[in-house]
């Protein structure tokens, strides 16, 4: 690990600030001297002219292309840093990995033995296909209402949110109980290897950051309820094999390579409808089924027109992208794999190019609680309402988050981006988010984040750190 520059670390700056207090005088003094007609046009001004410095600034950091292959990691960075220091708050920019700076921000609590508030969002994008967006996503133009950007979703948004929250909580004069952290990290889009797992595994978040619960991406929703998530599928990636003698084209004979992956793909297909029909039919959310999707399938002998077409080829290969739910049995799928999809009887071998474990280090389920023994997802419930927004019951993530990386320590993670009446549109062409709904989850990180702050009870029941409070 290290650090780009120790004079950066959680520095904090007032120089912006006082720019703002100037120009707030500056602004009441010339509507205080003015007619008053000149007043009324000027306060009815005041809130939508800083809705537009909102989605402004949010406009400024959706148009940093931060998209894979090539992501402009360091002009987001600069971009997150100079929002810390108009809100004051300390930075630091870590480089597990040289050219992926992480920005960690902390605004720290009264009490500062209380386990902290971890606001992780990533700053990478995936890539867009320009010429099928009917605005160029990285424009960040508003049309009817709608903020058309790669990233609006995935997930810029949130993090802007989160700091737009706490500028608002700030000016309230909100002070935290518990210190806050908020990270943007590098890479999520490609595995968040040099990112979220970088920082988890790091001597700073393990030593010195103390965290409690950590706040991470969620999907829109088409409808009004915002989604919630406490767990993710975990990806496997398996490619079969099937081998056999290779045979004039002409010849019907048993054990062919590509005849016996075929029998494996149609027993795969059967479990995969067999799956998405608990789906459809209402009776299982999708991301509490095992979903199988074919990626590849590699046979044919090369000719230079093409494949040699009276010759059976010898080898053939499959790829699957599978998504094992934490709730799902993993020891029963791998022995289906061995049995069914490639069995030594059909002369099938099979790896498996990535298997994350549905367990933690303790060999539990990597989920988040529930219950009452978590009171993180209460907590979060009241202030979603108390915004007068409504929070759907908690889902299994579909796909893979960073949010695991924290899961996988045994610490609570909850999936939340609230945006509701939204289409899901995430690497979707004409990702878009309307600025209401973006406002709207401002109030919302607003009512969780000084809810989590002042979260003391907890401490309290047992009784260790009554005498700390
Ligand atoms: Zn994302």
């Amino acid at each position: 690990m290290e650090i780009s520059s120790s004079k950066d670390r959680f520095s904090s700056s007032s120089s912006c600030r006082s720019l703002l207090v100037f120009q707030l005088w500056c602004f009441l003094s010339l509507t205080s001297s003015s007619s008053s007609s000149l007043v009324v046009a000027a306060s009815e001004q005041s809130p939508s002219s800083s809705s537009q410095l909102i989605i402004s600034r949010f406009q400024q950091y959706l148009k940093i292309n931060t998209a894979h292959p090539n992501p402009n990691y360091h002009e987001a960075a600069e971009f997150i840093l100079s929002q810390a220091k108009s809100l004051s708050l300390e930075s630091q920019t870590l480089d597990f990995v040289k050219g992926k700076p992480l920005v960690l921000l902390k605004w720290p609590g009264k009490n500062p033995h209380l386990p902290s508030i971890l606001l992780n969002s990533h700053t990478d994008v995936v890539p867009a296909e320009h010429h099928k967006w009917s605005h160029p996503p990285f424009d960040a133009l508003i049309d009817d209402g709608r903020i058309y950007a790669r990233g609006s979703q995935d997930m810029k948004c949130v993090g802007l949110q989160y700091l737009e929250a706490i500028r608002k909580l700030k000016s309230s004069g909100f002070e935290p109980t518990r210190t806050v952290y908020l990270s943007f990290v590098p890479d999520e889009e490609i595995g968040g290897h040099d990112g979220a797992e970088k920082l988890a595994e790091s001597e700073i978040f393990n030593r010195e950051m103390n965290v409690g619960i950590v706040l991470d991406e969620g999907l829109a929703s088409p409808k009004e309820n915002y989604r919630v998530f406490y767990g993710e599928r975990c990806p496997w990636w398996l490619v079969i094999k099937a081998s056999g003698a290779p045979g004039h084209g002409s010849k019907l004979y048993d054990n062919a390579a590509l005849e016996n992956l075929l029998k494996s793909i149609e027993i795969v297909r059967r479990f995969r409808a067999s799956q998405f029909d608990m789906v459809k039919a209402g009776l299982k959310p999708e991301g509490e089924v095992v979903s199988v999707n074919m990626v590849f399938l590699k046979a044919g002998t090369p000719s230079p027109t093409g494949f040699v077409m009276n010759l059976q080829p010898s080898e053939a290969e499959a790829g699957f992208d599978i998504r094992v739910p934490p709730t799902a049995d993993p020891a029963s799928l791998e022995r289906r794999i061995a049995e069914e999809w490639a069995p030594v009887s059909r002369n099938m071998t099979f790896e498996f190019k990535q298997k994350a474990s549905v367990h933690d280090k303790f060999g539990k389920p990597i989920l988040t609680a529930t219950d009452s023994s978590n009171p993180w997802l209460a907590l979060l419930e009241g202030a979603v309402k108390k915004a007068n927004g409504k929070l759907g019951k908690p889902e299994i993530f579909p796909a893979a988050t960073d949010a695991r990386y924290f899961r996988e320590r045994g610490l609570p993670a909850i999936g939340f981006s609230p945006m509701a009446n939204t289409p899901i549109l995430l690497h979707d062409h004409n990702e878009y988010l309307s600025k209401d709904e973006y406002l709207k989850g401002i109030d919302m990180y607003e009512s969780i984040i000084s809810a989590y702050a002042s979260y003391v009870e907890e401490e309290t029941k047992d009784g260790v750190a009554r005498e700390e409070l």
